[in-house]
Protein backbone atom coordinates (compact mmCIF):
# COMPACT_ATOMS: atom_id res chain seq x y z
CA UNK A 1 0.00 0.00 0.00
CA UNK A 2 1.29 3.30 -0.62
CA UNK A 3 2.54 5.27 2.42
CA UNK A 4 0.09 7.97 2.19
CA UNK A 5 -2.92 5.24 1.89
CA UNK A 6 -1.62 4.04 5.26
CA UNK A 7 -1.55 7.37 6.94
CA UNK A 8 -4.06 8.96 5.55
CA UNK A 9 -5.98 5.95 7.29
CA UNK A 10 -4.00 6.18 10.26
CA UNK A 11 -6.84 9.34 10.72
CA UNK A 12 -10.23 8.88 12.60
CA UNK A 13 -12.89 10.77 11.83
CA UNK A 14 -15.22 11.03 15.00
CA UNK A 15 -18.66 11.87 14.20
CA UNK A 16 -20.33 14.82 15.98
CA UNK A 17 -17.51 15.97 18.31
CA UNK A 18 -16.63 18.36 20.14
CA UNK A 19 -20.14 19.29 18.57
CA UNK A 20 -23.06 17.70 16.71
CA UNK A 21 -22.30 17.60 13.24
CA UNK A 22 -18.70 18.46 13.25
CA UNK A 23 -16.58 15.72 11.91
CA UNK A 24 -13.43 15.57 13.77
CA UNK A 25 -10.28 14.24 12.47
CA UNK A 26 -8.02 12.77 15.38
CA UNK A 27 -4.41 12.34 14.70
CA UNK A 28 -3.44 10.57 17.40
CA UNK A 29 -2.87 7.02 15.84
CA UNK A 30 -1.26 8.37 12.95
CA UNK A 31 1.18 10.17 15.33
CA UNK A 32 1.12 6.76 17.50
CA UNK A 33 2.10 4.75 14.71
CA UNK A 34 3.52 6.75 11.95
CA UNK A 35 5.28 9.54 13.44
CA UNK A 36 8.55 9.45 11.20
CA UNK A 37 6.84 9.07 7.98
CA UNK A 38 4.48 11.30 8.94
CA UNK A 39 7.23 13.73 9.76
CA UNK A 40 9.41 12.89 6.27
CA UNK A 41 5.89 13.54 4.28
CA UNK A 42 5.38 17.09 5.35
CA UNK A 43 8.55 17.97 5.21
CA UNK A 44 8.75 16.67 1.51
CA UNK A 45 5.90 19.17 0.52
CA UNK A 46 8.60 21.40 0.92
CA UNK A 47 11.58 21.15 -2.14
CA UNK A 48 15.55 21.26 -1.07
CA UNK A 49 15.35 24.74 -2.70
CA UNK A 50 12.56 26.03 -0.29
CA UNK A 51 13.78 24.54 2.37
CA UNK A 52 17.10 26.70 1.97
CA UNK A 53 14.77 29.47 2.35
CA UNK A 54 13.79 28.69 5.38
CA UNK A 55 15.14 29.76 8.94
CA UNK A 56 12.58 28.80 11.16
CA UNK A 57 9.14 26.51 11.67
CA UNK A 58 6.75 28.24 12.94
CA UNK A 59 4.67 25.44 15.16
CA UNK A 60 0.79 26.55 16.20
CA UNK A 61 -0.10 25.74 19.86
CA UNK A 62 -0.71 22.47 20.65
CA UNK A 63 -1.05 20.06 17.91
CA UNK A 64 1.22 22.52 15.60
CA UNK A 65 3.97 22.39 18.15
CA UNK A 66 4.16 18.16 17.63
CA UNK A 67 4.53 18.65 13.73
CA UNK A 68 7.01 21.74 14.19
CA UNK A 69 9.26 19.98 16.63
CA UNK A 70 9.86 17.03 14.35
CA UNK A 71 10.46 18.85 11.59
CA UNK A 72 12.68 21.42 13.14
CA UNK A 73 14.78 18.63 14.38
CA UNK A 74 14.73 16.23 11.15
CA UNK A 75 15.85 19.63 8.90
CA UNK A 76 17.76 21.20 11.43
CA UNK A 77 15.68 24.41 11.40
CA UNK A 78 14.85 26.87 14.41
CA UNK A 79 11.65 26.77 16.25
CA UNK A 80 8.86 29.42 17.18
CA UNK A 81 5.71 29.18 19.09
CA UNK A 82 2.71 30.78 18.95
CA UNK A 83 0.81 30.65 21.93
CA UNK A 84 -2.90 31.08 23.12
CA UNK A 85 -3.24 33.91 25.50
CA UNK A 86 -1.80 33.30 29.33
CA UNK A 87 1.15 31.24 28.17
CA UNK A 88 3.82 33.79 26.77
CA UNK A 89 5.86 36.43 28.81
CA UNK A 90 6.18 39.50 27.02
CA UNK A 91 7.40 41.52 25.12
CA UNK A 92 4.94 39.78 22.80
CA UNK A 93 2.24 40.67 19.96
CA UNK A 94 -1.31 39.53 20.03
CA UNK A 95 -3.89 39.10 17.44
CA UNK A 96 -7.67 38.45 17.81
CA UNK A 97 -9.21 35.86 14.95
CA UNK A 98 -12.14 34.70 14.48
CA UNK A 99 -13.51 31.68 15.23
CA UNK A 100 -16.76 29.39 14.24
CA UNK A 101 -18.50 30.72 16.66
CA UNK A 102 -16.73 33.72 18.08
CA UNK A 103 -13.54 35.08 18.93
CA UNK A 104 -9.74 33.99 20.37
CA UNK A 105 -6.21 35.47 20.97
CA UNK A 106 -2.90 34.02 19.62
CA UNK A 107 0.73 35.30 20.82
CA UNK A 108 4.17 35.43 19.96
CA UNK A 109 7.44 36.37 21.29
CA UNK A 110 9.00 40.07 19.58
CA UNK A 111 12.28 39.65 20.84
CA UNK A 112 13.21 37.08 18.07
CA UNK A 113 15.13 38.86 14.85
CA UNK A 114 13.23 38.86 12.00
CA UNK A 115 13.14 35.15 10.37
CA UNK A 116 12.23 33.42 6.96
CA UNK A 117 9.40 31.17 8.09
CA UNK A 118 7.22 28.12 7.29
CA UNK A 119 3.98 27.61 9.51
CA UNK A 120 3.01 24.15 10.35
CA UNK A 121 -0.41 23.12 12.09
CA UNK A 122 -1.98 19.94 12.05
CA UNK A 123 -5.77 21.03 10.63
CA UNK A 124 -6.80 23.95 8.49
CA UNK A 125 -10.59 24.38 9.31
CA UNK A 126 -12.15 27.77 8.97
CA UNK A 127 -8.83 29.66 8.33
CA UNK A 128 -8.67 31.84 11.49
CA UNK A 129 -6.14 30.42 13.44
CA UNK A 130 -3.47 29.80 10.14
CA UNK A 131 -4.59 33.64 9.17
CA UNK A 132 -4.00 34.67 12.87
CA UNK A 133 -0.64 33.62 12.83
CA UNK A 134 0.09 34.67 9.26
CA UNK A 135 -0.19 38.09 10.62
CA UNK A 136 1.35 37.76 13.87
CA UNK A 137 4.21 36.52 12.05
CA UNK A 138 4.26 39.35 9.79
CA UNK A 139 3.68 41.71 13.12
CA UNK A 140 6.86 40.28 14.45
CA UNK A 141 8.64 40.74 10.75
CA UNK A 142 9.23 37.61 9.94
CA UNK A 143 8.89 36.41 6.38
CA UNK A 144 6.37 33.85 5.51
CA UNK A 145 8.40 31.17 3.13
CA UNK A 146 5.73 28.66 3.32
CA UNK A 147 2.75 27.30 5.31
CA UNK A 148 1.69 23.68 5.41
CA UNK A 149 -0.54 21.90 7.41
CA UNK A 150 -1.48 17.89 7.81
CA UNK A 151 -5.27 18.00 7.05
CA UNK A 152 -6.87 20.90 4.53
CA UNK A 153 -10.89 20.94 5.03
CA UNK A 154 -11.20 23.03 2.08
CA UNK A 155 -15.26 23.17 2.51
CA UNK A 156 -14.59 24.80 5.49
CA UNK A 157 -12.64 27.66 4.06
CA UNK A 158 -11.16 30.27 1.43
CA UNK A 159 -7.56 30.47 2.92
CA UNK A 160 -5.75 32.67 0.94
CA UNK A 161 -1.67 34.33 2.13
CA UNK A 162 -0.45 35.73 -0.92
CA UNK A 163 2.21 34.04 -3.05
CA UNK A 164 1.81 31.60 -0.34
CA UNK A 165 0.28 28.41 -1.37
CA UNK A 166 -0.91 25.96 1.58
CA UNK A 167 0.66 22.49 0.96
CA UNK A 168 -1.14 19.61 3.03
CA UNK A 169 -0.77 15.69 3.30
CA UNK A 170 -5.03 14.71 3.36
CA UNK A 171 -7.67 16.96 2.11
CA UNK A 172 -11.29 15.80 3.14
P1 LIG B 1 -9.50 26.86 12.17
O1 LIG B 1 -8.99 28.07 12.86
O2 LIG B 1 -11.00 26.80 12.13
O3 LIG B 1 -8.86 26.67 10.81
O4 LIG B 1 -9.11 25.61 13.04
C1 LIG B 1 -7.81 25.12 13.06
C2 LIG B 1 -7.38 24.79 14.44
O5 LIG B 1 -8.38 24.06 15.13
C3 LIG B 1 -6.13 23.94 14.38
O6 LIG B 1 -5.15 24.51 15.23
C4 LIG B 1 -6.56 22.58 14.83
O7 LIG B 1 -5.71 22.07 15.82
C5 LIG B 1 -7.99 22.73 15.34
N1 LIG B 1 -8.94 21.85 14.60
C6 LIG B 1 -9.96 22.23 13.82
N2 LIG B 1 -10.61 21.17 13.33
C7 LIG B 1 -9.96 20.10 13.79
C8 LIG B 1 -10.15 18.69 13.60
O8 LIG B 1 -11.04 18.18 12.90
N3 LIG B 1 -9.23 17.88 14.22
C9 LIG B 1 -8.22 18.38 14.97
N4 LIG B 1 -8.05 19.68 15.17
C10 LIG B 1 -8.89 20.54 14.59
Amino acid sequence: MPITNSLAQAVRAIPDFPKPGVIFRDISPLLNHHFRETIDMLSAQFSPEEWAEIDAIVGIESRGFILASGMSYAQNKGLMIVRKPGKLPPPRHSVRYTLEYGEDELQMATNLNPQRVLIIDDVLATGGTLLGTCELCTQCGHEIKGIGTLINLPGLNQFAWPNTPVRSLFTY
